[in-house]
């Protein structure tokens, strides 16, 4: 492992380099100076969606959810005490597949929730069907 990662901003997307030993010690951004992790899933769009899954070090989790699907509202609580569980190892994000449609079909999304673990712009392990916090934090370390 190198000694600094790449983390990009969930605000701004700037990409910031964190010292790997003090990514604990709650790193702000460095061109908006907000944190980088406040242990909430932070919204992809087709705006930001390749530079946090490309640019990131850090393993990205993507939930793959619509705003009419049952089973991922009632898994969004989940999602969000797993975020923060794994931040800042990992950062957790979310994909509304209503409104990026073009992203859901690039990555062939048939069922939703699907969870998907990123690192360095590839796909590692994807997973269909509604988890508690538990689950979803066992199934994310168990692939990265
Ligand atoms: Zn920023």
């Amino acid at each position: 492992m190198s000694d600094s990662l790449h983390i990009v901003c969930p605000h701004c997307v700037a990409v910031n380099r964190i010292p790997a030993l003090r990514l604990n010690e709650t790193p702000r951004c460095g061109k908006c100076h907000q944190h980088l992790f406040s242990a909430q899933p932070l919204e992809l769009r087709s705006d930001n969606f390749s530079r946090h899954i490309s640019r990131n070090d850090i393993p990205v989790i993507v939930d793959f959810w619509a705003p009419w699907c049952g089973p991922c509202k009632m898994m969004a609580p989940a999602f969000e005490q797993a975020a923060a569980e794994l931040e800042p190892g990992v950062r957790l994000a979310k994909l509304d597949t209503e409104a990026e449609q073009a992203i859901g079909a690039q990555y062939s999304i048939r069922s939703i929730p699907t969870m998907i673990v990123f690192r360095g712009g590839r796909e590692l392990a994807r997973q269909p069907g509604a988890m508690g916090a538990a689950d979803i934090v066992n199934w994310v370390r168990s692939h990265i």
